[in-house]
């Protein structure tokens, strides 16, 4: 049993990367919501490897346990396979609510269960931060300004959703969330932070998640048409994950509790976006228009001044950088699951 036990041992110590020893006075217990899924799995590994405390509340819906699966068996980490639209009872310090699906197929393959999941789910989490004193960091998104009037978005507009269109369960769920938030912070004293955050890329993203940098990406690699959806003249600004995970430590470390885009300024067209994919895979692919998806925003774009003021925070990663990551991390993927199919 002796032999056993070091065997176990060593495994275990050889498995997992170093995290900082923090004494009893700084280490946090953090819950992260979400934890499995591709924002969530990068935060956790930030956290871990600063020495805090992490639990994990996910469903499996969008996210994996793959993701998360180098911190399984290690002391100051916790994965609980648990639905957040069911209240949960924990002690913690901090909680990152990341829980909610992200891409448009996701999210509109029920929307029922997306609302559940950005209201209730909210609710549950506000209503842990209350009894246990800790403060809450909401995950929201550019979506609360639908289909932008104002260019670039700043957080003082107040957006323009359709509230019964395609994409209004997740806008106007995440909608509801903020002002969940805030209602709580000012009746019950919750201390809350609001990330909006704009389209975020990198590795772990879902491989088929529909989102056009895994489209894009994915459709380069198997020299397959890339499909722009429309005219192809709608923007979008995408950052690196790496700079939103330092954007999202940095606003739960602040004093500041009004909303804050966390998003890189850099703005392209989609179909700028579809060439630098291509040209970066090899430039087989030929690059196709298909019909627009309805309710589209057209451009998007964050004005990050309130970061750089409050958080002292701004995007580091270059697009082509984090694009070079993300192609050689789904490369790797596509060959495991060709090879698991041939198994
Ligand atoms: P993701 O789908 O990879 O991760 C979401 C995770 O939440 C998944 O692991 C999923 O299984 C889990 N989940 C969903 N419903 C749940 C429920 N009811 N109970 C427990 N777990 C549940 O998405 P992501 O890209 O990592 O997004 C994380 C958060 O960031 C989301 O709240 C999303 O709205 C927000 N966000 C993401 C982006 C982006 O571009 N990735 C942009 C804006 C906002
Ligand atoms: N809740 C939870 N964990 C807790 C505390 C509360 O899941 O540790 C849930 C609980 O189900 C409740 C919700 O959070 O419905 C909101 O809590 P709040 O205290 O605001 O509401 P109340 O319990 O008074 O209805
Ligand atoms: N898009 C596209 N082709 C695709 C997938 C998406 O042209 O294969 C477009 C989509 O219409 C939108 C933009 O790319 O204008 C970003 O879409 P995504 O679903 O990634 O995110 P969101 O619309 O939530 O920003």
């Amino acid at each position: 049993l002796h032999q056993l036990e070091i065997a176990v041992e060593n495994r275990i110590a050889k498995k997992f990367p170093t995290v900082k020893f923090l004494n009893y006075k700084n280490r946090r217990r953090i819950l992260i919501t979400g934890g499995a899924g591709f924002v969530g799995s990068h935060l956790v590994d930030r956290l871990m490897l600063e020495g805090h405390e992490v639990i994990v509340l996910d469903n499996y819906f969008t996210g994996r346990k793959r993701n998360v699966e180098h911190w399984l068996g290690h002391q100051n980490f916790e994965l609980v396979h648990h639905d957040i639209v069911r209240p949960v009872y924990l002690e913690v310090d901090e909680i990152y609510h990341l829980a909610s699906p992200a891409s448009p197929p996701h999210y509109m393959h029920n929307p029922v269960k997306t609302l559940k999941t950005n209201t209730i789910g909210t609710i549950n989490m506000l209503g842990l931060a209350k009894r246990v004193g800790a403060k809450v960091l909401i995950a929201s998104t550019s979506e609360v300004y639908g289909d932008p009037k104002v260019h670039p978005q700043s957080e003082t507009y107040w957006g323009h959703v359709n509230p019964i269109g395609p994409r209004a369960c997740y806008d106007e769920g995440k909608r509801v969330a903020e002002t969940l938030s805030y209602a709580y912070m000012h009746q019950e004293g919750v201390e809350v932070r609001v990330a909006r955050i704009f389209n975020t890329f990198g590795p772990r993203m879902h491989m088929n998640d529909g989102r056009v940098v895994s489209n894009f990406i994915l459709q380069a690699l198997q020299n397959d048409s890339i499909t722009i959806y429309g005219n192809g003249e709608q923007t979008r600004s995408f950052q690196y994950v790496s700079d939103l995970v330092d954007g999202l430590v940095a606003l739960m470390a602040s004093n500041y509790t009004q909303p804050i885009n966390i998003g890189n300024p850099e703005e392209h067209t989609i179909e700028e976006f579809a060439v630098i994919i291509n040209d970066l895979i090899g430039g087989k692919s030929k690059i196709i228009k298909l019909a627009a998806v309805e309710d589209d925003p057209q451009r998007r774009k964050p004005d990050i001044h309130r970061a750089k003021i409050y958080l002292n925070w701004e995007p580091k990663v270059l697009l082509t950088d984090g694009l070079k990551k993300t192609i050689a991390y789904f490369a790797k993927e596509l060959k495991r699951t060709k090879h698991s199919q041939k198994d």
